[in-house]
This record gives C-alpha cells, sequence and structure tokens, in this order.
C-alpha cells in the first residue's frame, strides 16, 4: 500500500526563520526534500545555482509560465520566484515528502493546486524581534529593511489562511513545533491509504486491490453548478466526499489519479492525485475529454446537473416584488460526448422499490460497464453523508457484490478492490 508524502509550505515573513525550519525538516526526517526554486534574482555571495536557486533570466522565467512549468510563482520584492510542480509532483508520487519555503502569496496558489498542503506561517512573537534580525542579519540599508518591515505587514494579513502558526522565538521549540505538525500530517488516514492493520478486520473485501498498481484512474467528483446569474446557481446537493475517497482508494492500490471535481465542500484529495477543479457540466465534460486519453477506467462519482437555466444572466439579478421564473434546460449527457475507450463505472442514487432495475437502466443507457448503487432514501448513505453502503452491479454476467456499510473511505476501497477483482477475470 503507498502512503502519499506531505506536501508542507513555510511562509512569513523575510527574516521569521522559514529556511532554518524547512532545512531543518529535511535534516530530521529521511525522504524529505527541500524544493529549490528558480527565480530571477542575481546569485548573492556563495549561492550555487541548482542548489539555493536556479537563477534565471526574466525571458526564460516568463517562458516557463506559459509552458505551466511553476505549480505557483509570484513577485517577491521586485523579484520573480516560482515553484517547478512537476518535480513536486513526481516527489509526492513517489511517497516522497517535499517542503517549500516560499512567500505567502505562492502558499495561497500552492493550497488552491493542491488543497492537502500543509500550510505553517512562522512569525516572531515581536514585531520588533523581526526588526533585529532583518537589520542584525542583512547588509541591506535601512531603507531597504523598512521595505521588508512593509512587506511582513502585508503578509501577516494573510495568516488567516494558514493551517498552523510557529511563534519563532526560542529555536529549540520551533523546531519542536514543525517537527510535531510533520509527525502528526503523517498519521493523516488522507495520507496512509487504508492502514494495514484495520485491513486484516476484512481481509477478502480488499482482495483486488494490486490490479490497479500502475494503471490511470480518472474520477469525477462533487456537483456541478450551473449559473443563473454571477452569484446564484442551479445545482445537486454533494459533498465530494465519495469521490476524494475513490482518489484515495485508488491512489493507495498503487495508480495515477486524476481527480475532476465539481465545487465541492471535500475537494482535498492526497498530493500526488492530480486536481483539475471545474464547474459546470459542460466544464467537467471538457476536463474529463481531455483527461481521459490512456486511462484505463473512468469512475463517474459526480452529482452532475441534470438542468441548467436556459439563460445566465451577467452581474446580479436584482431583487424585486415579482415573481421570477426561471427556464431550465437538459445539461449535456457527459458520458454520451466522451466516448471513452477503458471501462466506465456510474453511480446511480435512486430511491424505492425499483432502485435495482433503475440503476440497471443507467447502465445500459450511459453504456458503463458497471454501475454503483447507493440509495437516496436510507439514513446514512450516500449523498452529504459520511458513511455508505451499496451495491456494484456489472453489465455482463459477472455476479453484483454487495458493499457494508461504512464510511465512504472503506466503501470507495471496497469499490476499487471488486473491480480489481472482476476486470481481473
Ligand atoms: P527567512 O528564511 O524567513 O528569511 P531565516 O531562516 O533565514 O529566515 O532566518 C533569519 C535569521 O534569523 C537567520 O540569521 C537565522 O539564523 C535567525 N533565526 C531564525 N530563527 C531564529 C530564532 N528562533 N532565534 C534566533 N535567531 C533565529
Ligand atoms: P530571497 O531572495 O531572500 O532568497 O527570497 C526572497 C523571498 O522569496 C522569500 O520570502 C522566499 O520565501 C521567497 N521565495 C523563494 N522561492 C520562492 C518561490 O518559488 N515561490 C515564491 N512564491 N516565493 C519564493
Amino acid at each position: 500500500m503507498f502512503n502519499s508524502g506531505i506536501l508542507m509550505v513555510i511562509a512569513g515573513p523575510s527574516g521569521a526563520g522559514k529556511t532554518t525550519l524547512a532545512h531543518h525538516l529535511v535534516s530530521a526526517f529521511p525522504n524529505t526534500s527541500f524544493s529549490v526554486s528558480t527565480t530571477t534574482r542575481a546569485p548573492r555571495g556563495a549561492e550555487v545555482h541548482g542548489s539555493d536557486y536556479f537563477f534565471v533570466d526574466h525571458n526564460t522565467f516568463m517562458e516557463k509560465i506559459r509552458n505551466s512549468f511553476f505549480l505557483e510563482w509570484a513577485e517577491v520584492h521586485g523579484n520573480h520566484y516560482g515553484t517547478d510542480g512537476e518535480w513536486v509532483r513526481s516527489q509526492l508520487a513517489g511517497g516522497n515528502s517535499v517542503v517549500l519555503d516560499i512567500d505567502v502569496q505562492g502558499a495561497v496558489q500552492v493550497k488552491k493546486a493542491v488543497p492537502s498542503a500543509v500550510l505553517v506561517f512562522v512569525l516572531p512573537a515581536r514585531r520588533d524581534t523581526l526588526l533585529q534580525r532583518l537589520r542584525g542579519r542583512s547588509t541591506d540599508s535601512e531603507k531597504t529593511v523598512m521595505k521588508r518591515m512593509d512587506a511582513a505587514s502585508m503578509e501577516v494579513a494573510s495568516m488567516g489562511s494558514f493551517d498552523y502558526f510557529i511563534p519563532n522565538d526560542d529555536l529549540a521549540a520551533s523546531r519542536d513545533s514543525i517537527e510535531t505538525i510533520f509527525r502528526a500530517e503523517g498519521l493523516r488516514m488522507k495520507n496512509t491509504g487504508w492502514p494495514q492493520p484495520a485491513m486484516e478486520y476484512h481481509r477478502d473485501f480488499f482482495q483486488g486491490l494490486s490490479y490497479w498498481r500502475g494503471k490511470r484512474v480518472v474520477v469525477s467528483s462533487g456537483p456541478t453548478r450551473e449559473m443563473i446569474d454571477d452569484v446564484r446557481f442551479v445545482s445537486n446537493r454533494s459533498s465530494g466526499l465519495m469521490g476524494v475517497s475513490l482518489a484515495e482508494a485508488f491512489l493507495a492500490a498503487g495508480a495515477m489519479v486524476t481527480l475532476v471535481s465539481g465545487p465541492a465542500g471535500v475537494a482535498d484529495p492526497p498530493g500526488p492525485v492530480k486536481l483539475v477543479s471545474v464547474g459546470s457540466a459542460a466544464e467537467m465534460g471538457e476536463a474529463l475529454s481531455s483527461n481521459l486519453k490512456g486511462a484505463d477506467l473512468l469512475v463517474m462519482a459526480a452529482a452532475v446537473s441534470d438542468f441548467r437555466p436556459a439563460e445566465a444572466f451577467p452581474g446580479k439579478i436584482s431583487r424585486g416584488r415579482d415573481p421570477l421564473s426561471l427556464e431550465l434546460i437538459p445539461t449535456p449527457d457527459i458520458l454520451a460526448s466522451l466516448t471513452p475507450e477503458c471501462p466506465v463505472v456510474a453511480f446511480a442514487l435512486e430511491y424505492g422499490n425499483g432502485a435495482s432495475s433503475s440503476a440497471r437502466m443507467k447502465m445500459n443507457r450511459k453504456g458503463a460497464d458497471a454501475v454503483f448503487l447507493n440509495r437516496g432514501d436510507v439514513p446514512g448513505r450516500g449523498m452529504e453523508s459520511p458513511d455508505n453502503a451499496g451495491e456494484l452491479i456489472f453489465r455482463d454476467s459477472s455476479a453484483p457484490v454487495s458493499i457494508p456499510p461504512g464510511s465512504k473511505k472503506f466503501v470507495a476501497f471496497g469499490i476499487a478492490a471488486a473491480l480489481g477483482r472482476v476486470f481481473s477475470g
């Protein structure tokens, strides 16, 4: 089973102690590397190209932005700095952890691209301490020091977007704090797959997972949003937890996973999962289409809106006294437009006595190879619930597999394992 590496971002004002703590983590934990940024700034003192920074000229940096080379980039104190996205993703995919020492704007961008990234803000407990450190360490003029203090005020204003705060005065205590955070993140259920000791309790249930090693799996997740105006929308009830759990399960089984997610409350897959965030059903269709090449499986767990407003108004429709009528038209059938070359698993949320035959009909109508039937009318199942249960039904003669109640993560591992057993014959 695969454990995800941690992506830890340490940010805070210049002089706060980021570099000191970042290097401490890299020396204290195995399989943990420091990301070397690319910058347009000139080398200082004994700085070495490739180990302190990759020093490039302005045009080269702009070219890299155009080629989507960066996970994030920002202009800091008049120079450009950026993080190599492919390098970070390849480290995480190999189970290694990565530490980034970057500015606050960059940290916020990383969280968007990799929501499971852990953001740590470092700041001395007193403003005067930062001032003394800046004056003490640098050959910078007093004017530059003051500029950095102004920048610090702006950076501190953004610290509410961070996960952790370390007041860095006593260095030993700060090292201890950052180690504690790192250890705790390594134990997060999100990063540990389904732990081996827990598998011992349901041995047969997990048989078949190894089928997915080295395969490419695309999962759709969450609701879609069909805009009425720039503020209101038509959508479905969906937390996104089932899709994220499926991404975790296939990743832990050794697959390369892409998660195409609508605007969901839960859209934070482990770092190695490629996250593609979309809004409407049409955008979801486009994103799936451009990520399906070479895929071995498509799992359609998204709760795609079946209807959209015939027209989206720009701005905000103001409240009036009169009723407002809304014309809804069907959204495009995503699967019909995709013609995937790999097997497809659909999800069906059904109600009432005919649930099983409705799910089968949906599978046939969509041309899917299997359908996971979960019920909307059983408490503690399906949409917006932390738990689920259901039945995996196949189009061919394979016997249906009943997935017993449990957390959505448990159910996701059950689905991945059952598919692995059936597909491996
Ligand atoms: P940053 O990377 O945030 O600019 P550094 O890690 O380079 O900050 O630290 C700035 C200076 O402060 C360095 O000289 C470093 O040795 C020193 N420093 C860092 N943490 C502490 C601390 N807790 N107590 C005293 N000095 C510190
Ligand atoms: P310096 O030039 O003193 O090495 O770094 C200046 C600032 O740039 C620091 O706050 C540092 O954290 C930030 N920085 C370094 N690399 C990156 C990067 O790749 N991206 C972003 N956004 N900031 C960076």
